[in-house]
Formats: structure tokens, sequence, C-alpha cells
């Protein structure tokens, strides 16, 4: 959320009752308008990791009509189609400037997005979502869970980071998906594939580029990672339950699905930079298209989470 925004509702929302609480009031909005203003200047202040996050990339076509428009260390994928486009996450609210901008750079128009879908609802995914939709005027469709965080609460209470994440801005609706289900927008079909775990609506998205004849398989994987605010446990935790289970639903998930090109949110946990050097030194085959890497990210994942597991065990 922009800080102009939060100075914004908190006009309208407030009423003035007397001239007492009137100028204490006034004088509140003050500081809060010049904090806001102060953070608007660096916009790269929403959390420590951020800035490294939002440095700028090079938007570059991954394969067929799959494009990456993110900034470099959180992904935001571009899927067209002469009926529209399809935007997988969003990365931070400022990144929002980046990612149409690097639209536009490939030859396409925000106003042409359709489709806004996300991996999970955290800021660094799904922060930028609210500002895009206001900008493409795009349909929003996300799991059961991510709705409820996306239209009414920001962060969900089920979430291992809850208490240690701001929330994200809230949109005014978002479409609820089934697991399995496939999108469509034009000739593009776009597959949801629950993967909770990282938080409990985590989703993976599956579908195919071609080019020419030659169709690959993508998957755009979430986030498997057991992060936590401190306290909770992954292995009893009241709030979240099924984590374990969900974390092996989601690992069974990457080892059983076709996958010619794996993606994920943070561009890094997939070694995107490493594969596409590899393909702009012209190493054949492109490494950008590896066919075993969502089996070795199933087992780094589950091996992440024995480990976490294990460490659980001792507190
Ligand atoms: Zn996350």
């Amino acid at each position: 959320m922009s800080n102009q925004h939060k100075v914004k509702s908190m006009h309208t929302r407030y009423q003035l009752p007397n001239p007492a609480q009137a100028l204490a009031l006034a004088t509140v909005l003050l500081v809060i308008a010049a904090l806001a203003s102060g953070q608007q200047g660096a916009r790269q202040s929403s959390c420590a990791d951020c800035p490294e996050w939002n440095k700028p990339q090079q938007p570059f076509r991954i394969y067929g009509n799959t494009y990456y428009v993110g900034p470099h260390g959180l992904s935001s994928i571009l899927i067209t189609s002469k009926a529209g486009h399809v935007l997988i996450d969003s990365a931070l609210p400022e990144s929002v400037p980046q990612v149409v901008a690097n639209i536009r750079s490939l030859g396409f128009r925000i106003e042409d997005v359709k489709l806004i879908v996300n991996s999970h609802v955290h800021l660094d995914h799904g922060g930028g979502i609210a500002e895009l939709q206001r900008l493409s005027g795009a349909e929003v469709a996300a799991s059961p869970w991510s709705v409820e965080v996306l239209t009414k609460t920001g962060v969900g209470k089920a979430d291992p980071q809850f208490g240690s994440i701001p929330p994200v801005e809230l949109i005014p609706r978002a479409a609820t998906l089934r697991d399995g289900q496939t999108l469509r927008v034009g000739d593009i079909k776009l597959t949801a594939h629950f993967t909770p775990g990282h938080t409990p609506g985590g989703t993976s998205w599956t579908w195919e580029s071609c080019e020419g004849k030659r169709c690959l398989s993508f998957v755009y994987a979430d986030s498997m990672t057991p992060v936590s605010a401190e306290g909770f446990r992954f292995s009893d935790s009241r709030d979240y339950p099924a984590a374990v289970q969900d974390f092996e639903k989601s690992f069974a998930f990457l080892r059983a699905t076709p996958c010619d090109i794996l993606l994920t949110p943070h561009p890094d946990a997939s070694t995107l930079w490493q594969r596409l050097a590899g393909r702009e030194r012209g190493v054949k085959p492109d490494p950008v298209i590896s066919p075993n890497a969502c089996k070795a990210l199933a087992e780094r994942a589950a091996e992440q989470l024995r480990r976490r597991l294990a460490s659980e065990k001792g507190r």
C-alpha cells in the first residue's frame, strides 16, 4: 500500500468532533504525511530485503509467449495472447512501476492484462496486485484462503509468518479458484494447483508455451520454504495444524508434474539467472529448459522441512 493511500483513507474516515481533538488529529496527520512523503521518496522501505529484491531487471522472453517482467529478485510472469494477457505475481508494491514499464518495453500493454493470479499473498509477491488491478482492470483470481487475505484481512492468522509480516493492500473482489481449475484467456490455458505449506493458500501454476510446433510445459512453483514468525511450530501449530501434510502434498505435485521450464517466485530458488547466463553464452541444450528442475526443487524443499521439523523437536 502506498502511504499516500493510507493518509487519504484516514482523512475520509475520521470525523472531527471538537477543535482540541481536531488540532491533535491534524498534528498526527501532518506527522504521518511527513513520514509518508519521506518514505515515498525512498519507495523501497517495504522490508529489509526489499531494495535488493527490487533491483531493476531487463524483461525478456523465457520461451514462446511467456516473459519475465519482474524486478531482478522477484518474479512477475507475463503470458500473452491476442485476446489479452495473464500476469502471475506482482512483486512488491514499489515494483509496480517497473513491472508496467517492462510490459511496455516488450511491446505489450498493462491495459491488456485480463487476469492476475498469484503464488502466495505475501507482500513480495502479492503486494502490487491492488495497484496492477487498478491500472489494468484485470480480474484477480486466487485460492479460497488467499481470496480472504486479498479482500478482507491483508494477512492470514494461519500464516506461519503471521505477526512478523505486513499486510497486503486489499482489493475489492477476487474470484475463488478450485484446486486443479483451468483458467482461459484467449488461447492461454492456465491451471491452478494448490501447493500449501509456505502459506495455507499457496498456489502453483502450469501452462504450455509453444515456438512453432515445439510446446513446452511451464511450472511456476510456489515457495516451499518453512519460514515462520518467532515461536511458530510447523510440527504442531494450532493455527495451521495441516502444515506438514500440506507441504507433503506440494512436494508430491512437484515430483509428478510435467516440467520443462521451472520458474519460482524468487528466481534464485530455481537458479534462473545462472540458467539464463548459460543461454546467453550459447550453451546447448538451452539450460533455461531443464526437465529435472521440479524434482530437484521438491527434494531440496523436503530436506529443508526435515531439518526444520528436527529443530522443532528440541524446542
Ligand atoms: Zn512468502
